[in-house]
C-alpha cells in the first residue's frame, strides 16, 4: 500500500514508518516538523515539510504520490496546555484533521487511520476499560479527539469512508535497536524523566500524588509498547478494504502499573538509583486507566510482542542511554 503518514517524524509515527517498510509498504511522510525530528524518518523515505491543514498542498501529494491509505499520527498532545490554550488544540487537532479529510475525500483517498486516545472516556467507572464505555473526556485535547471521531463516523455513512481510530493508552517504549525513541520538548511523560532523575540530568523524579484509592496510593497506568501500536495499525489494513467500515479499537497491554513500580523497574533495568519526591497530585489526572483490547486482539489477530514492563523499558532505555539529548544526538 502506499501510505501517507501524517506526523510520520514524530514518536509514534516514526516508529510506524519503520514498521511499514518493513512489511513491505510504501510511506509517505507529512510532518511540519514541529514536534517532529527529520533524523527520524530515513533519509530514502518521501518527506513533506508543511502543515497537514494545508489543503491545496495535501491535495497534490495525494494525487502525485498515488496515496491509498492516510494514517494520522499528527496532534498537540499537552493535556494541562490544552486547557489553558484551547484554541490551539480545537485548531490543530480538530481543524487541520477536517481540512486533511476534506482533500482526502475530494481526491478519492477513503481509507483512514486515527490516533485517538483513551483521554476521550475521562474518568471510566469500570476498568479494565472496554470501547463500550461512555466517553466523556475532562480536557480539551481528549474532547477534539472524540470529536474527530464523531465527525468520522458522519463522513463513514455518507461519504463511504473506511477508517479505524485506535484509543492508545500509554505509549511508551523505543525501536529495538535503538536507533529511534521518544524525544518531547518539553518531555512530560514519565518513563524519560526517571530516566533522567536515574541519570543525574535532574534532580529527582517528582511522584504526582500518593492518596489516590490504588494498591500503593500513586496512580495506575497501561503503558504499552510503541512497536506493538505499530503493528495494529498495519494489522487493520485488510479491514479497510470495506467501504463504509467504522472501527474502534483500544490499544493497550490490560496490565496496569504504578507511578512507584516503573519507578522500581527502571532501577532494576538500569541498574541506577532514582531520587523521588512525593508531591500533591497533578490536575485531571484519573487514578487508574487500563484497557481490555481483548477487540484488537481478536478482530486483527493483534499480538502484544512487549508483554512486561521490564522488556518495554529496556528498549526505551536502550535509546535513552545513547540519545540523553534525543534526536539533537544523532
Ligand atoms: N507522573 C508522575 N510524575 C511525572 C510525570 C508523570 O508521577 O513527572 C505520573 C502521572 O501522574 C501519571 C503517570 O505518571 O499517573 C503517567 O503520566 P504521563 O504523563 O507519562 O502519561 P499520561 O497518563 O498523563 O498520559
Amino acid at each position: 500500500m502506499k501510505v501517507l503518514v501524517v506526523g510520520g517524524a514524530g514518536y509514534i509515527g516514526s516508529h510506524c514508518v519503520r514498521q511499514l517498510r518493513d512489511a513491505g509498504h510504501n510511506p509517505v511522510v507529512l510532518d511540519n516538523l514541529v514536534f517532529g525530528h527529520r533524523q527520524a524518518v530515513a533519509s530514502d523515505i518521501p518527506f513533506y515539510d508543511f502543515d497537514l491543514g494545508d489543503y491545496d498542498r495535501v491535495a497534490q501529494i495525494l494525487k502525485h504520490e498515488k496515496i491509498e491509505i492516510v494514517m494520522h499520527f499528527a496532534a498537540f498532545a499537552y493535556v494541562g496546555e490544552s486547557v489553558t490554550d484551547p484554541r490551539k488544540y480545537y485548531k490543530n487537532n480538530l481543524v487541520a484533521t477536517l481540512r486533511l479529510l476534506e482533500a482526502m475525500l475530494d481526491n478519492g483517498v477513503k481509507k483512514f487511520v486515527f490516533s485517538s486516545t483513551c483521554a476521550t472516556y475521562g474518568e471510566p467507572d469500570t476498568l479494565p476499560m472496554l470501547e463500550s464505555l461512555p466517553q466523556a473526556p475532562i480536557n480539551p485535547y481528549g474532547q477534539t479527539k472524540l470529536d474527530v471521531e464523531n465527525c468520522l463516523k458522519a463522513f463513514s455513512q455518507a461519504y463511504g469512508l473506511s477508517f479505524a481510530a485506535f484509543r492508545y493508552f500509554n505509549a511508551a517504549g523505543a525501536a529495538q535497536d535503538g536507533s529511534i525513541g521518544e524525544d518531547h520538548n518539553p518531555e512530560t511523560h514519565l518513563i524519560p524523566l526517571v530516566f533522567d532523575a536515574a541519570t543525574g540530568r535532574r534532580e529527582n523524579i517528582k511522584i504526582f500524588g500518593t492518596d489516590y484509592s490504588t494498591p500503593d496510593g500513586t496512580c495506575l497506568r497501561d503503558y504499552v509498547h510503541v512497536d506493538d501500536l505499530s503493528r495494529a495499525h498495519i494489522a487493520v489494513f485488510d479491514k479497510l478494504k470495506q467501504p463504509s467500515l467504522g472501527l474502534f479499537y483500544n490499544l493497550g497491554t490490560g496490565r496496569p502499573y504504578s507511578v512507584r513500580e516503573i519507578i522500581n523497574a527502571v532501577q532494576e533495568v538500569t541498574g541506577l538509583n532514582v531520587p523521588f519526591v512525593e508531591v500533591d497530585r497533578r490536575a485531571g489526572d484519573p487514578p487508574a486507566l487500563f484497557a481490555d483490547s481483548t477487540k484488537a486482539q481478536k478482530e486483527l489477530g493483534w499480538q502484544i510482542q512487549y508483554t512486561n514492563i521490564q522488556s518495554i523499558i529496556a528498549s526505551a532505555w536502550k535509546w535513552h542511554k545513547s540519545n540523553p539529548n534525543g534526536f539533537s544526538d544523532s
